[in-house]
């Protein structure tokens, strides 16, 4: 279980920066990390995207943030918090069977402090077309697989300086429902079960944001999941199939309080019929690293840390 302060670790991390080997270790787990991740998805046949930071219209998430917005030539153009909304129609206009994203995601956080949110950060974001919930888990298992076997054999020397085991995930992964474990842990489940777990772990049944699939048989209950790190590293991916009709988006969105006027560039490629059903998720590197490295705060996986309520140096 991991608790302590974000001054005190990241302070031993910048005294320590000049000196030691730390970072490169880290930085040569992330750069296997990363081709493991391009070389398996490149097998599986999806294409690779470049991000966009600026546009009208980006991700409503799930939790208040600042407004993160520039002016150009009278246009208002948000910052990236993730790319979902882009996701949707270049995989739609695509045919491929699939496509991904590294992107930088913007999340000026108001409340929320942990070992884990930075304000800048770099996503994983993958889309699949026309495919179910539990296809992409089951893609979603073979990259981590993929991702931990790389890393375990061709880092072992920067493993062990960083005093780091990696340990492959058992296949499949275990599936809890949030709604169960809420029932048994209460608000504080996500932790809870973070912290017992000793592999890689699926909780399901969000109700989130208003482009996760809504259950046809079910209102109120949606088709999405959060992948999960055990030993109290808590949430690594966000994911779901995805709704794409017009009436149904508007509808959702007006459901969440949100005003469809604040969508529009994205609603007018779903009136002309131009998204199409898909599922896929959002995972962060930062993260990743963070516990393949077993660093105690997810700044030290950084020599530029974006730190919630902690200046920015560079
Ligand atoms: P979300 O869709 O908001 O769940 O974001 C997708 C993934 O990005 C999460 O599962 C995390 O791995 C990562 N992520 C989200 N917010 C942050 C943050 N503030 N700092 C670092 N990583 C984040
Ligand atoms: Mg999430």
């Amino acid at each position: 279980v991991i608790n302590v302060t974000t001054e005190s670790v990241l302070k031993s991390s910048t005294s320590t920066r000049k000196t030691d080997s730390k970072y490169l270790d880290i930085f040569r787990v992330q750069t296997e990390a990363l081709l493991a991740i391009h070389d398996f998805l490149y097998r599986e046949e999806l294409v690779q995207l470049m991000p966009v930071l600026l546009s009208p219209v980006t991700d409503p998430l799930n939790h208040p943030v600042y407004d993160a917005a520039i002016n150009y030539k009278d246009q208002e153009l948000q910052l990236t918090k993730s790319m979902i909304l882009h996701k949707q129609v270049a995989v739609a206009a695509l045919d491929a069977r699939g496509i991904y994203i590294v992107s930088p995601n913007i999340r000026l956080e108001k409340d929320l402090h942990s070992n884990r949110h930075l304000l800048e950060f770099s996503q994983l974001d993958i889309e699949l077309k026309k495919t179910s919930a539990n296809e992409f888990m089951s893609m979603m298992e073979s990259l981590m697989a993929c991702i931990f076997r790389r890393v375990k054999i061709v880092c072992s020397e920067e493993l062990e300086r960083l005093g780091s085991e990696i340990h492959l995930p058992k296949r499949p992964f275990k599936i809890y429902s949030s709604l169960s474990l809420l029932e048994e842990f209460g608000e504080g489940y996500e932790s809870e079960i973070s912290n017992l777990e000793k592999d890689l772990f699926w909780i399901t049944d969000f109700n989130r944001e208003f482009y996760d699939r809504e259950d046809p048989d079910e209102r109120g209950h949606y088709i999405n999941y959060d992948l999960f790190y055990p030993e109290g590293y808590q949430e690594a991916l966000s994911g779901g199939e995805r709704d794409y009709e017009y009436e149904v988006l508007v509808r959702k969105i007006r459901e969440r309080g949100q005003n469809p006027s604040d969508f529009d560039a994205y609603l007018d490629y779903a009136k002309k019929g131009l998204l199409c059903p898909s599922a896929g998720g959002g995972l962060g590197i930062e993260r990743l690293v963070r516990f393949l490295t077993k660093r105690i705060h997810i700044g030290e996986t950084t020599l530029f840390p974006r730190v919630p309520d902690t200046k920015i140096l560079m």
